[in-house]
């Protein structure tokens, strides 16, 4: 598939010039003009053409007065968009394909390898693979507006969405999101995952819908030599998907998964359901945090999950689900608003209870 990068440009005339300078030997690219033109170039920076043409989203903005690193990082910029355009525009192809019921066993194994497995050689995660969804997706999208009615909703102050500046990553995630909520893959055709020794389900976004959850326990059943740590807010999705791989009690849980059930209120833990193995809260303060702790929960607080021995993903299956506390990272005006919500909704609670 064509590779083109985009540009723009707000200095009238300069179109040429900057061509001589972001030709780069093995692309062709574009850039567009204040007044609407867009110049075609090829990878010498030769001009192939010029028609009118709204500009790309993915168009990055360049001036003649750019230092060479500035130069140097829209390349960089252009070069990833259309790395991810590229893949985009495959996927979508693909899905159309599987939405009419034509898409080949070929095509299949295609859109699957559009699915991108992280390794993580630093961070929180370090040493584990991630399969991602994103903050972007259906369910993502109805958690983050419910928490503009309830200051307690985790969503309101959610990290991942927080990473939309992560323009490649979110697009990629977004993409994963798309295709394994749409097509249900095989055991064998998962088997073409690379994956190491441990891998987080949903490090960024959830779990949109049955068939990602189903693929999701099927990419487990592919891998059983890897351990992996099934973050989910969206339980009736994941029950719905382990009943519909005919899992419908603890005992047949696969052994390789750990399920961390994602309290959606903040110092709140919620209810295990039948299939969790933990139940991760954050609080939203450092007292609230070690009461919790003090009352037997796991401390999370940021940790590096190799410091911790990897709770999420290898800790034995108990009969009663793990409790983790985690620590609220935000500044000191949002979490004086989020304690506020947290004391007055304990005072309702405790005032139902008398
Ligand atoms: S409890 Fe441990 S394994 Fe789980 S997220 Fe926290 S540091 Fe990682």
């Amino acid at each position: 598939m064509e590779k083109t990068l985009y540009y723009f440009t707000q200095m009238a005339g300069a179109a040429d010039a900057l061509a001589a300078a972001l030709a780069d030997g093995q692309n062709a690219f574009c850039i567009w003009t204040p007044e609407d033109f867009r110049k075609t170039y090829d990878e010498r920076g030769h001009m192939t053409g010029i028609d009118c043409a709204p500009r790309h989203s993915d168009a990055v903005e360049v001036s003649l007065i750019m230092q060479e690193k500035d130069q140097k990082n829209a390349h960089r910029i252009a070069s990833g968009r259309a790395g991810i355009r590229n893949k985009e525009q495959q996927a979508e192809t693909l899905l159309q394909a599987a939405a009419a019921g034509l898409l080949s066993a070929d095509g299949r194994l295609a859109l699957l390898a559009l699915v991108n497995v992280a390794y993580h050689s630093s961070g929180k995660i370090e040493g584990c693979h991630s399969i991602d969804s994103c903050a972007s997706c259906e369910f993502c999208r109805r958690m983050i507006d419910s928490a503009e009615g309830n200051t307690l909703v985790i969503c309101g102050a959610c990290y991942a969405d927080a990473d939309q500046y992560k323009e490649f990553s979110w697009r990629q995630h977004s993409l994963n999101a798309r295709i394994l909520s749409s097509v249900l893959f095989t055991v064998d055709e998962l088997q073409t995952l690379v994956i190491g020794n441990l891998c987080r389900f949903n490090e960024d976004g959830d779990t949109v819908n049955d068939i990602m959850a189903r693929n999701y326990l099927r990419i487990a059943a592919s891998h059983p030599d890897t351990s992996f740590g099934y973050w989910y807010k969206n339980a009736p999705a994941v029950e719905a998907g382990l009943h519909a791989e005919g899992i419908w009690t603890r005992d047949a849980l696969p052994e390789n998964v750990r399920f961390i059930h994602s309290s959606i209120l903040i110092g709140f833990a919620a209810r295990a359901l039948w299939f969790d193995d933990a139940v991760f809260t954050v609080y939203p303060d450092a007292e609230t945090t070690a009461a919790a702790v003090a009352a037997g929960a796991h401390e999370c607080n940021g940790r590096r999950c190799r410091e911790c021995g990897y709770t999420c993903y290898l800790h034995i299956r108990r009969a009663e689900a793990l409790h983790i506390a985690e620590y609220l990272r935000t500044g000191k005006d949002n979490r004086a608003r989020i304690m506020g919500a947290y004391l007055a909704r304990v005072a309702r609670l405790e005032a139902l209870a008398r």
